[in-house]
């Protein structure tokens, strides 16, 4: 089995069943991002506790890749305050757009089996978005 493989397995595994996708009514926070060309129309939502992010879920339908970058992020997310993940955010943008050959967190290295399809890198960098909105509001 290749690195390319075992990576689509953990992303397919994440569009099939999504961690932390459900509803949003108690967050402090929800951002929607859209990607008419795809399909892809998700929400990501924020709960705080005092500076340390709590929660972070997301909402909505999208491809295999957004659903699963969403997925992967609600994960990575936790229990992270506002600076750091802001610079998480820049960092997984810096290196999806190839500025930058260091993962951002070992827990995405599945992302890079896609990182490098320029069709689908707003699929990718939708739910980050999203989330960067909400650390922004
Ligand atoms: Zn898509």
């Amino acid at each position: 089995m290749t690195q390319q493989t075992l990576y689509r397995d953990v992303l397919l595994d994440h569009y099939r069943h999504p961690r932390n996708r459900g509803d949003l009514s108690d967050c402090d926070v929800v951002r929607r991002g859209s990607n008419p060309r795809c399909g892809d129309d998700i929400e990501v939502g924020l709960r705080w506790s005092g500076s340390l992010l709590e929660a972070c879920r997301f909402h909505g339908r999208g491809c295999s890749v957004c659903v699963a970058s969403a997925s992967m992020m609600t994960e990575v997310v936790q229990e992270r305050d506002r600076e750091a993940l802001a610079q998480l955010v820049q960092a997984v943008m810096d290196w999806v757009q190839g500025n930058e050959h260091a993962l951002p967190d070992p827990a995405l290295e599945a992302l890079e089996a896609v990182r490098n399809h320029s069709a689908r890198q707003k699929c990718l960098l939708l739910c980050w978005q999203a989330l960067r909105d909400a650390l922004d509001a």
